[in-house]
């Protein structure tokens, strides 16, 4: 399998494979670039097919943290990893153990978080191997009564994001009457519905949780509408909170909203779906600079909160955002072009 010649590679610093024949862990490690600082990411454990395709995980994973960081100006690089097995067969403190001696031989330059398939008990077990441990709160952010629970912050995040959006492509300064219809009302479209709620917008919900619609129906006087309905309602906003790949040749043809502004990651099926939006006068807020309010938070909550930078940090969301779409209509180029190259130009020297 190479590496170096790999479609995913991007100049990656570090690349490792593990086997701990006690444990029966086969894990790989990435670290993308680290000039702003540790390379920091989640542990996701997956069935995965094959090698390659856990390679191919966490290569392109390991990337978008780098990016990810640098547009929210944190002192942090890029790194991801993933353990090859069933989260819900294979786990057991061993693995978890092993892992964590894995994460250790990088002496700091991969700090590991939790991520689909791990949990903040199987980082806290990785913890008694390595201090090279990110996303567990510290004391100070205890006593604030955070939990390293990031979607609070994420749907926070995505909700001055959406602001911008809104102010940029509509000019309306007030949510009040604004419709958006979200899709996937779970931990962080949840909460988005309620600060929208709050400020006045209109809200259509869909979920293929119905008790997760119900919520949302009853607490937001949402209306629901069905899985595919959600993208062909004439609504202003359309914010993804379920999916990756969710813009797409089948989608983008349907919406009739003016802005794309939702938490989801990888929303773009292809980056020439980015292009389209942007051809449909559609503006997209870049998935990872919209919904970056969960890395911000977790730094805070592990470099002495103080709610107050916590917050002005989220606010910035709302910044950025504003001046990547600045830069897109000057430069006429699509938005998640304009935001992958602010955020090279903060970590590339
Ligand atoms: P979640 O699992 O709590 O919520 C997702 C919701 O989407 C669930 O209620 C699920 O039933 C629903 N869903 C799944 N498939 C659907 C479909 N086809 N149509 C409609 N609904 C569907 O996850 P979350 O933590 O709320 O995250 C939502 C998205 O935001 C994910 O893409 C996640 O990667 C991204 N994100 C989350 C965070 C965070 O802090 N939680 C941070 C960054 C990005």
């Amino acid at each position: 399998m190479s590496v170096f010649s790999h479609p995913e590679y991007d100049g990656h610093e570090q690349v490792a494979f593990h086997h701990d024949a006690a444990s029966g862990l086969k894990a790989i490690i990435a670290v993308h670039n680290t000039r702003l600082g540790c390379g920091l990411g989640g542990c996701r454990m997956w069935p995965y097919a094959s090698d390659a395709e856990a390679l191919n995980d966490v290569l392109r994973l390991s990337r978008g943290m780098t990016y990810k960081a640098a547009l929210a100006g944190l002192p942090q690089g890029g790194g991801k990893s993933v353990i090859l097995g069933d989260h819900r067969k294979d786990k057991t403190p061993e693995l978890m153990l092993a892992m964590g001696r894995f994460v250790d031989q990088f002496g700091g330059k991969y700090v590991v978080a939790e991520d689909s398939g791990t949990s903040v008990a199987d980082i806290h077990k990785m913890a008694e191997v390595t201090r090279h441990i990110g996303g567990l709160a510290d004391a100070a952010s205890m006593a604030a009564g955070r939990n390293g629970d990031p979607s609070p912050a994420t749907a926070y995040g995505t909700f001055v994001g959406l602001k911008a959006a809104v102010k940029h492509r509509l000019g309306r300064d007030t949510l009040k009457g604004l419709k958006v219809a979200i899709q996937g009302v779970g931990n962080v479209g949840y909460r988005l519905a309620q600060h929208l709620f709050e400020e006045g917008a209109e809200l259509w919900v869909t979920d293929i949780h119905f008790p997760s619609v119900d919520r949302a129906v009853q607490d937001f006087r949402a209306r629901a509408v069905s899985m595919e309905q959600i993208f062909a309602l004439d609504v202003d906003v359309f914010a993804p909170c379920a999916l990756g790949a969710v813009l797409n040749d089948i989608s983008l043809p349907m919406l009739k909203a003016s802005v794309v502004a939702g938490a989801s990651n990888n929303q773009l099926a292809e980056a020439r779906h980015g292009k389209m939006l942007m051809e449909r006068g559609i503006l997209y807020a870049p998935d990872y600079a919209i919904n970056a309010g969960g890395i911000i938070e977790i730094y805070h909550e592990t470099h002495g909160y103080d709610e107050s930078k916590a917050k002005a940090h989220l606010d910035s969301i709302g910044s950025v955002l504003t001046q990547i779409f600045d830069r897109a209509t000057a430069e006429k180029k699509p938005t998640h072009e304009i935001a992958d190259r602010m955020a090279e130009e903060r970590f590339r020297p």
